[in-house]
């Protein structure tokens, strides 16, 4: 089945779909994105997706191409031409097409949206775990990784090492030592306080230093069930390869328990019951929302 997308107000032949080569989008990566789980039919935690949309187009100062209600109609109809029960929609906004100035256009131009959707297979069991080998590279980023640039250059480079190491990811290490995130997901490490025996989940506070995952905003919203606690603060490498259990959280690939970091193995180097427990909570979670 030929796939369809959203370009500016139309539907077209997903082959065909183009904007211009004056795009800001393609001239300067001016611009963001969002990407949407779908699953059973279902948007998963839709409104949080939308909202992390408007607060990046208002931190760069970019017009809503639509409003809230018609972007979300959008979407599901761009699932719908494409059949997509399970997988992503995909959307992009940029400042639009004008003249290469790097300063905004001074005649206002209307920004650009694009959506797309494709399939992607959920797991038949969403509390499977599904285990990853980890590498760590240098966070070279822009100072501003919690807006949801399209500019995504060392993040592609950061996956790309871990391809080429034979891993799934890349987390990223700044200048501090201190573990970021990863080039597209939350890192996350779980460890038990040597003193009360307590069980804290450890990830980089949502400060301007990454990216305020919505799988990570659904963990936050879903701890306060569970003996343990989540602590916002930001791990070294060393206190990740003592962790008990350590998973990343995106939207793309949900929860992944981490195997093993730079070779060396995480814990026992099996799904901790930590992260199991994570995952059941997070996939009654999505069943709560329609998709099973
Ligand atoms: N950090 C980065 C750099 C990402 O690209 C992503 C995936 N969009 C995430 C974290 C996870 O965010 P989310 O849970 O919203 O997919």
């Amino acid at each position: 089945m030929p796939r369809t997308a959203y370009v500016n107000g139309r539907y077209v032949p997903h082959a065909h779909a183009q904007v211009g080569i004056e795009d800001r989008g393609y001239q300067f990566a001016d611009g963001i994105y969002e990407v949407v789980p779908v699953i059973a039919g279902a948007f998963i935690d839709e409104d949080w997706h939308w909202d992390r949309l408007d607060r990046g187009l208002a931190e760069l100062r970019i017009d809503r191409p639509v409003n809230r209600k018609a972007l979300s109609l959008i979407g599901r109809r761009v699932a719908g031409l494409n059949r997509v029960r399970d997988g992503l929609v995909y959307v992009q906004v940029t400042r639009g097409e004008a003249p290469r100035d790097h300063k905004f256009p001074t005649k206002p131009v209307p920004p650009a949206l694009v959506v797309t959707a494709r399939h992607l297979p959920v797991p038949k069991d969403l509390s499977e775990a599904r285990m990853i080998d980890v590498i760590t590279g240098p966070d070279e980023r822009w100072a501003r990784p919690d807006i949801k640039s399209i500019s995504l250059l060392p993040n592609v480079l950061a996956k790309q090492a871990a391809a080429e190491a034979g891993a799934y990811e890349t987390w990223m290490i700044n200048a501090l030592g201190e573990v970021t995130e990863g080039s597209s997901a939350n890192a996350w490490l779980v460890s038990r306080d040597a003193d009360s025996g307590r069980v804290v989940l450890r990830t980089h506070p949502a400060d301007r230093h990454v990216l305020n995952g919505i799988v990570r905003t659904a963990l936050v919203a879903l701890s306060g069930q569970h003996q343990w606690q989540i602590e916002e603060r930001a791990f070294t490498l060393d206190e990740l390869l003592a962790a008990d259990e350590a998973f990343q959280t995106s939207s793309g690939n949900m929860i992944r328990p981490v195997r093993s970091v730079d070779g060396r193995v995480i814990g026992t180097g099996e799904p901790g019951p930590v992260v199991q427990e994570i995952l059941d909570d997070f996939a009654a979670h999505v069943a709560a929302q329609g998709g099973v």
